[in-house]
């Protein structure tokens, strides 16, 4: 005789995704001795559509986790070249930034959550998500509550708690990525550089990754793809002719692909048991490199005001999070919409020609200021330290 199966009782942390944001918390939480249950659906090392720029605000905080990127082989970055149709400028960056690729950071984050005590459900998609229960139920039909949510889905809505993006009069961006082989020239003209090259209602950002391929990443209006790929790519490619120099002509054969990423967009409020983390709470335009900052940022200061206040604090840490995201955002926002036409590119181009300090004051404004973990400190100080 089968017995019917037992009701999981709720666990006190559940956190759904398992990129900067979820492993942030994950960490932060289980090196608090609480039994943080973090989900991913992916089951190992996978890239997701992401330019890879880690900024000093990402470094600080992945140096406080215990992260040594220099050690997984980040590809230090201190100068931004930028580039419109046949011209360029190179500009220092006030702080030292790196470049890895996303498969290797969010690899490392996951295991040392896993080191922590946090416990690891990989390979699990969660299909949908209560509110009221704060549970959540997966692919294969089981469902699991939690005492608190932390919802870090990234790019991605969960049914049952998607984001409201009612009211939003422009159309959500898509997201574009493919790798580039390890390539001399390539390689010589990209050391020590973040590329990127803009063109109508979008940018394409280049730069090298640890295992000496280039990431290759375009942000693009959704109307700007009605063809596909390829003829996008084409179109790209006559627009921005140093870009073509650096693919050699060809358009790469392999891309991955996100729509609808609403940039610019903050969850101005929450329910109390649900922390909305990451992307799931804020979406910075990606041409600023910020938004892996802002993901690892936000889940150590939700698990923090959690552990402070329990489920209740979600409410006013999702206020705190939507007015301390403001300034970022609403400048990365600025820069993008005045990126996206010929007028506006050239108007920078030429107000960073005679006042190149303000390419790296719109590289600060566009930072958090990152929040202190209070997690183990790693010791060692990396090859990538701001300071
Ligand atoms: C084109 C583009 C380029 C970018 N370039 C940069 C850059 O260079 N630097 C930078 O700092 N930021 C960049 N960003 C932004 C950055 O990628 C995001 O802000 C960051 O990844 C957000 O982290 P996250 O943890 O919130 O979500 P994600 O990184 O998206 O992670 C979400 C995780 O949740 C999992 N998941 C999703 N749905 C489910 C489900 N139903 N069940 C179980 N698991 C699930 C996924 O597998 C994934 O692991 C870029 C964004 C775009 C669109």
């Amino acid at each position: 005789m089968t017995r019917p199966s037992m009701p999981v009782p709720p666990v006190p942390a559940l956190i759904v995704g398992g990129g900067p944001a979820g492993a942030a918390a994950a960490i932060t939480l289980a090196r608090a001795g609480v039994s943080a249950h973090l989900v991913d659906r992916h089951d190992g090392p996978h890239d997701g559509v992401c330019g890879g720029f880690l900024g000093w605000d990402a470094l600080a905080i992945l140096r406080d986790l215990g992260l040594d990127v220099a050690v997984l082989g980040a590809r230090p970055i201190g100068r931004l070249r930028l580039l419109v149709g046949e011209r360029a400028i190179e500009l220092a960056l006030p702080h030292q930034a790196a470049g890895l690729s996303r498969r290797v950071l969010d690899e490392a984050l996951i295991a040392l959550a896993g080191d922590a005590g946090a416990v690891l459900l990989r390979g699990r998609a969660v299909r949908a998500a209560d509110p009221a229960g704060r549970s959540v139920r997966f692919d294969d039909g089981e469902e699991l509550a939690g005492g608190t949510l932390f919802l870090a889905t990234g790019k991605h809505e969960l049914r049952g708690l998607a984001r409201d993006l009612g009211g939003r009069k422009e159309v959500p961006s898509v997201g574009l990525r493919a790798v580039l082989p390890a390539h001399a020239a390539r390689s010589r003209d990209l050391t020590g550089m973040i590329e990127l090259h803009l063109f109508d209602r979008g940018y394409a950002g280049l730069l090298l990754q640890e295992d000496g391929t280039s990431n290759l990443c375009l942000s693009v209006a959704r109307e700007r793809m009605s063809d596909g790929v390829p003829a996008l790519m084409a179109e790209i490619m006559a627009e921005a002719p140093r870009l073509a120099d650096r693919l050699g002509g060809a358009i790469p054969a392999q891309w991955e692909a996100v729509a609808g990423v609403p940039y610019g967009w903050r969850a101005a409020e929450t329910v109390p048991g649900i922390f909305r983390i990451g992307d799931q709470g804020a979406v910075i335009a990606s041409l600023a490199g910020d938004g892996i900052a802002i993901a690892l940022s936000s889940g150590v200061s939700a698990a923090q005001a959690w552990l402070g206040g329990g489920a209740e604090a979600a409410v006013d840490w999702q206020r705190q999070m939507h007015q301390r995201n403001r300034r970022p955002i609403g400048m990365a926002e600025a820069l993008r919409h005045g990126a996206a036409g010929a007028l506006g590119r050239g108007m920078m181009m030429q107000l960073l020609h005679w006042m190149p300090g303000l390419g790296a004051q719109a590289a600060l404004l566009t930072r958090i200021s990152a929040p202190r973990t209070g997690g183990r400190k790693s010791g060692a100080r990396s090859a990538h330290d701001p300071g």
